[in-house]
């Protein structure tokens, strides 16, 4: 595995207005393999968006310093910095910040216009695929206030991956959003990382968080704990000790399974995909690593 991003000795401090000064980040180090799925949770106000600003190079860091795919971010003129964050980082953030008044489609490629470097045709081709992969692909001509909050993310992560970026930023990106939706949106993100993608995202919910390879705890402006659980396989990796607390769900579904062997029954249940044993079997792996993680987090005081 190589280091994608390394942020050494990092401070952030903001100059209030008559205040004096607020220091949100206190000698952060920080090393991000290619390939990891790295959450960052922590209460708020902890220092966990001015973290992934500052490494991302959206946001200066007032001492310390930040390298990404090779590159020191101090040493970028500021057209350069912004060509690699347009080209090599995608960005999803808490609302969508999608354009009003331009449909889902146009929102998605925009970006790659203003990279310049594909023909148009192939970076509509790469948008069309985007929206197929995450659902979205009949919303394309909608205008943004047409659509839901959850399609509305799908459409934003699309905007982040149509450059091919190396790594995904995401600041809270299921905060605003129902259970369903967060479910959706947390499973496009896992299949990415799964397919390479590496992505490091803020959130303050453990079942989001289960998802990741490495939980970063946040407190003060420093990173005080680290949960590391690896990649997210589908099953086997059922911690042993949790058997008792996957009984009932397991129990739940098998009810479900049963039900569906009879014919008359089984046009009654939804058809999305419950039934699925590798669905089943990453939803009970879900729920282990989440009662893991919940754990964990109330020993840091979270
Ligand atoms: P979190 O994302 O964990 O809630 P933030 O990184 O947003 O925390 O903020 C950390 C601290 O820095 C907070 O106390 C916040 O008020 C302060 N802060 C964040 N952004 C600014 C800013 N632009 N100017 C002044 N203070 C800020
Ligand atoms: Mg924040």
């Amino acid at each position: 595995m190589s280091v994608i991003l390394q942020a050494t000795v990092i401070s952030k401090v903001y100059t209030l207005g008559r205040s004096g000064e607020y220091q949100a980040l206190k000698d952060v180090s920080l090393t991000i393999e290619q390939g990891e799925f790295v959450s960052v949770m922590g209460p708020s106000g902890s220092g966990k968006s001015s973290l992934l600003y500052c490494v991302s190079g959206m946001d200066k860091v007032s001492s310390g310093s930040i390298s990404f795919a090779g590159l020191e971010l101090d040493q970028l003129t500021e057209k350069d910095l912004a060509e690699l964050r347009l080209q090599k980082m995608g960005f999803v953030f808490q609302q969508g910040n999608l354009l009003r008044n331009l449909s889902i489609i146009d929102n998605i490629v925009l970006a790659a216009y203003m990279g310049g470097s594909l023909k148009r045709a192939d970076i509509n081709q790469r948008a069309i695929e985007l929206m197929q992969k995450t659902g979205i692909l009949d919303l394309k001509d909608k205008d943004i206030s047409q659509v839901s909050g959850g399609q509305m993310q799908r459409a934003a992560i699309c905007r982040a991956l149509i450059n091919q970026p190396d790594m995904l930023f995401a600041d809270e990106p299921t905060g605003a959003l129902n259970l369903a939706a967060t479910s959706e949106v947390m499973q496009i993100l896992t299949t990415l990382n799964q397919e390479g993608m590496t992505i490091m995202l803020v959130t303050h919910d453990a079942k989001v968080a289960a998802r990741s390879t490495r939980v970063l705890f946040m407190q003060d402006g420093q990173i005080v704990g680290e949960f590391k659980q690896g990649p997210l396989t589908s099953q086997a990796d059922l911690p042993e000790q949790d058997g008792q607390l996957e009984q009932a769900d397991l129990l739940d579904q098998s009810d479900q399974r049963d039900q569906a062997d009879q014919p008359e029954q089984a046009d009654l249940l939804p058809k999305t995909g419950q039934l699925d044993q590798a669905g089943l079997a990453q939803q009970s792996v879900l729920k282990a690593r989440e009662n893991s993680l919940s754990e964990w987090l109330a020993e840091q005081g979270f």
